[in-house]
């Protein structure tokens, strides 16, 4: 049996910026700052260490746990809205094909490994009518440490799988370093893809097993022979 965990923003879908600006509303309406995202980055973070820096940033101290619940609560409704009135959300080259092929198999389990919230990445991938192919996944309502997450995910696969999976079997996909890091901290065989901030020279600095240019090229590695 084979685990595919998937990240989502940069490696399925782009949503231009719909995510950063959810989380500028929620911060306004909670604080009336505005712009609270400036400066922040978001490649292969987490959104709970996201909203840490917003509030370091902010307030020079960490979040509160009822803080972070009436956020997320909020970020949630505002990235909905987004979505739905921008319409503006791209499924990257080469995703559906294999997402397809994958659900087919049963010798193979679909997952996420995504720092989003779970609430948060099922609303991205509903807009991007993608949800329907997945149903669990680690996620950054799990653990704010995306290695930490990705375990749980590749746990939870273990499980609906009843099998030990072995590292040439689970497999991260990811756009960024961070992918590629804690995939391979996680136990998993580690598959980069350039279809977000970072091109294929950028991400072979960190060693993944694979590296392509999109999803199109993944029926090239011969995985699921
Ligand atoms: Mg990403």
């Amino acid at each position: 049996m084979k685990l595919f965990l998937f990240d989502i923003d940069g490696t399925l879908i782009h949503s231009f910026g719909a995510g950063q600006r959810a989380a500028d509303s929620a911060f306004e309406k909670m604080f009336g700052i505005k712009k609270a995202m400036d400066g922040i980055s978001t490649d292969g973070m987490t959104d709970p260490l996201i909203l840490s820096q917003m509030f370091m940033k902010s307030f020079g101290r960490n979040y509160e746990e009822s803080e972070s619940a009436t956020f997320y609560k909020e970020y949630v409704k505002f990235l909905d809205c987004e979505l739905e009135s921008s319409g503006n959300i791209k499924v990257l080259p080469g995703v559906i094909k294999i997402l397809k092929l994958l659900k087919q198999r049963d010798d193979c389990l679909l997952g996420l490994g995504t720092g989003n919230i779970e609430d948060g990445a099922w609303v991205k991938l509903n807009y991007a009518g993608l949800k329907q192919y997945f149903s669990f996944g680690g996620f950054g309502s799990d653990s704010e440490n995306r290695e930490e997450l990705i375990r749980m995910g590749i746990d939870k696969g273990k499980m609906l799988l009843n099998c030990d999976c072995k590292i040439e079997d689970i497999f991260v996909i990811g756009d960024t370093p961070l992918d590629i890091i804690h995939g391979k901290g996680a136990g998993a065989t580690t598959i980069a893809i350039a279809t977000g901030h970072f091109n294929k020279k950028a991400l072979k600095e960190y060693n993944p097993d694979y590296l392509l240019k999109n999803l199109n090229e993944i029926n090239n590695l011969n995985l699921l022979n």
